[in-house]
């Protein structure tokens, strides 16, 4: 915690997307960051849309971010402010830097000053008085851009990589600061919107991808223009693929929506995106976000790149699954149950014994301990809810006959029979089953719980024959055995 003066900074940071696409991974590492960040020093963190960009922002994008950092747990103390709704404001310092000859209009066509490269540096309209270019704008909008002080030093310390400089020259010129529609509309764009807002909304510490390096100088000599108070920069690694390079839609899903369709939670996420460039230097992997609030540390965030792998993420999903009290677990599976045809939306007020909340629960509780992502409990459990397809050679185990897997299948039957339904229980079943084996003096039990495994399942693996017998329950455990001898008849 830093002093100034003697006065306790309150810390704010913000997160500031714009809403041009869905909510990558990498947008809710920086977000999260910024959260834990703040929340650690009792700080206050903002969300501000950064919908500058008229044509590529989309509503549909906000509410994915909006609704994405809710699922995450990821809220904010203040916003979201939207750039949109704030043009009044921009105008103002717009304004005191045309008046001030920190800026200038400039009514070059955006290809124009592309092909003519010089035009970047020594513009006529600089040297043009105000009041003509004002007219001007009555008919005709410009851009309005920033006259580049040649040949500055501008330097900062960056709380991850330590101090960073630039010279202005290298800046490429008189960059734009906004559009101006006629003299009273004016549409401000990113370097410019980003040094308002972080000012007007006291923002002390700027936490942003590692991408932004290049604008930072911009923007510190906007502040300097307006006497603005310069915030903290930390800039966060790139996050990269496998293969090291930069992580896309090449590398898999990198949306929140997607991994929130693969079934994945939240916390599995948010400990994971944890990880991505920062470690607590200690074994500790798991981490709720309590704890992450607490032990977060920026000078422990790496400066390079942070290779995103989804089979750890797989693992920590796996993790957070198998803690899930079994009520709530039920409760998230059901959505991928659904989606899969294997129950229907109106599941509850069927009752009956295969259906029904208490089933459910207990076919998860025997899955529990190996699911990696709900989305996949359907084709797990599928097998409870629909009749096994399967190759009879699935039914044969080892070095076994068909004759003799019909025989063991028999031997399986017989045993079910003797149970009666009050007590078709794992306890009595395996008791049962297993002196049938000794019967057939079967030293190897593959030979009768295999084909009986196989025939109740059509899976090549799955839970034990016994667990599954008790909850498909005698009729239909009865009905799948025969249904397994008639097929190798
Ligand atoms: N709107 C910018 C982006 O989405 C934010 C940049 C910043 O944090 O300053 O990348």
């Amino acid at each position: 915690m830093s002093f100034f003066g003697g006065k306790k900074e309150k810390i704010r940071t913000r997160f500031a997307p714009s809403p041009t696409g869905p909510f990558h991974i990498g947008s809710v590492r920086t977000a999260l960051f910024n959260f834990l960040f703040a929340k650690k020093f009792n700080g206050e963190f903002i969300l501000r849309i950064e919908d500058t960009d008229l044509e590529r922002s989309k509503p549909e994008y906000e509410k994915g971010i909006v609704e994405g950092l809710k699922w995450l747990d990821i809220n904010c103390n203040e916003g979201p402010y939207r750039q949109s709704e704030r043009l009044d404001i921009y105008a103002k310092y717009l304004k005191e830097l045309l008046n001030n000859g920190d800026a200038f209009y400039c009514f070059h066509s955006k290809e124009f000053l592309e092909k003519e490269a010089e035009l970047a540096h020594h513009c006529e309209f600089k040297k043009l008085p105000i009041e003509d270019l004002e007219k001007r704008l009555e008919k005709e909008s410009a851009i309005i851009r920033f006259k580049t002080p040649p040949d500055l030093e501008i330097a900062f310390i960056d709380l991850i990589r330590g101090e960073i400089r630039f010279n202005s020259d290298t800046l490429g010129g008189d960059f734009s600061l906004a559009k101006a529609e006629s003299p009273d509309k004016f549409l401000p764009l990113y370097n410019f919107a980003v040094v308002i807002d972080d000012f007007e909304m006291n923002i002390t510490y700027v936490i942003r991808g590692e991408d932004h390096i290049s604008n930072t100088p911009k923007q510190i000599l906007i502040q300097q223009a307006l006497k603005l108070p310069m915030p903290k920069y930390a800039h966060l690694p790139l996050i990269l693929g496998p293969d090291k390079s930069k992580l896309s839609k090449r590398h898999g899903a990198v949306s929140v929506d997607e991994y929130c369709e693969i079934g994945y939670l939240p916390q599995a996420l948010i400990n994971f995106i944890a990880f991505l460039g920062w470690n607590p230097g200690t074994d500790k992997e798991i981490f709720s976000l309590e704890e992450l609030i607490r032990e977060f540390d920026l000078n422990k965030v790496q400066k390079s790149g942070a290779i995103f792998n989804v089979e750890k993420l797989d693992w920590f999903n796996g993790y957070y699954l198998k803690q899930l009290p079994l009520d709530e677990l039920t409760k998230r599976a059901i959505p991928f149950l659904i989606r899969d045809g294997l129950i229907d939306s109106d599941f509850f007020a069927q009752g009956g014994p295969a259906s029904g909340w208490e089933y459910l629960k207990k076919i998860l509780k025997l899955e529990q301990p190996r699911f990696k992502k709900l989305g996949e409990i359907g084709e797990r459990v599928s097998y409870f809810f629909k009749i096994p397809k399967y190759e009879p050679e699935l039914l044969t185990w080892r070095d076994m006959l068909f004759k003799d897997v019909v025989a063991s299948l028999n031997a399986s039957l017989n045993a079910i029979s003797q149970i009666s339904d009050a007590d078709f229980n794992q306890k009595n079943l395996e008791r049962t089953l297993l002196k049938e084996a000794e019967k057939a003096k079967n030293k190897d039990k593959g030979r009768l719980l295999w084909p009986l495994r196989a025939a109740l399942t059509g899976l090549q693996a799955s839970p034990g024959p016994f667990e599954i017998l008790e909850i498909l329950g005698k009729k239909e455990s009865a009905k799948r055995v025969e249904a397994a001898i008639k097929k190798l008849s």
